[in-house]
């Protein structure tokens, strides 16, 4: 017995699990294996948690409610919904209010640029599944120091005053959100944008203290949310009708042509590449070599 427990659960050898074809797995044991030697001696155990979690489950494929009710067992109430109003976490929200009625954790960051029908998305589903939604709102001195240097639309000037202000705006405001959670969940999925190619189902959080980060339906198509929401009469964001696959803030973000990339519409003034908000940071990679 190792100092975290059933070493048959959190000591599976890379070995095994490139047996079981499950390399991406790998990938996480590898990286809870180095959080604990970073967090050993952690009085508060955490980490030990998170790893007999991923140890005990890795090896399965779990479906997107399967890891949804996983993560409620291991986690909650120390879990909440990551929402900014997509379809996705519409999907989440109906998907955890038929396993557990109102009983879950959703959050949102109220950046001050949404647009009208993010907030009216807001109120349909505060109404319709009787939630509280705990929102999050940015630093006002933040806001006024930035806005005063650089004026109200910073973000077309540079890729530099861009990440400001998501900072002031989303990234500050997300730290914390986080701060007492041990695990978010997000509707993050790989089909959504190049920078998300290689996400995957459960993930640790090395920005946010190591937490885990879960996304259910990492391996959702567009198709598949469209036809939960349409077979289930799910509440959802009316800007997804007039042409926004993906939603962020009303001045970053516009509708998109037939046949263009998903995210097109998010910071179109930039290359794909740097379309990142810092919200969802990659979590570390590892080399082959390693695997
Ligand atoms: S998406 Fe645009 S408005 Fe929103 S925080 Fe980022 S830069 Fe600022």
């Amino acid at each position: 017995m190792s100092e975290w427990g059933d070493p048959v659960q959190v000591e599976l050898s890379h070995r095994t699990y490139e047996t079981l074809g499950l390399k991406r797995d790998a990938e996480v044991f590898l990286a809870v294996e180095r959080a604990k030697s970073i967090h050993r001696g952690s009085e508060e155990g955490t980490v030990m948690t998170m790893a007999l979690a991923i140890g005990t489950e890795a090896g399965k494929k779990l479906s997107a409610v399967e890891l949804l009710e996983w993560a409620f067992f291991k986690f909650y109430p120390s879990l909440a919904l990551a929402c900014s109003f997509q379809a996705e976490e519409s999907v989440l929200i109906d998907m955890m209010h038929r396993l557990r009625g109102p009983d879950f954790r959703v959050f949102t960051l109220d950046t001050g640029r949404l647009n009208q029908e993010t907030y009216d998305c807001m109120d349909a589903i505060r109404g319709r599944y009787r939630i509280e939604i705990e929102v999050f709102f940015p630093d006002f001195t933040k806001v006024e120091a930035m806005v005063r240097r650089h004026g109200l639309n910073l973000f077309y000037e540079s890729v530099e005053q861009r990440k400001l202000c998501c900072g002031v705006r989303k990234v500050e405001p997300l730290k914390r959100a986080l701060k007492d959670l041990n695990a978010w969940m997000t509707g993050l999925r790989r089909e959504q944008a190049v920078t998300r190619a290689d996400i995957r189902g459960v993930e640790l959080d090395n920005d946010h203290g190591n937490i885990l980060k879960i996304n259910p339906l990492v391996d959702w198509s567009h198709d598949q949310v469209w036809q939960y929401i349409r077979e289930n009469n799910v509440p959802y964001n009316r800007l997804h009708k007039q042409g926004y696959p993906s939603i962020g803030c009303a001045p970053c973000t516009r509708a998109v042509r037939p046949g263009e990339d998903l995210r097109g519409g998010r910071w179109w003034w930039e290359h794909p590449e740097s379309k990142k908000c810092g919200l969802h940071v990659k979590t570390q990679p590892v080399a082959e070599n390693q695997l």
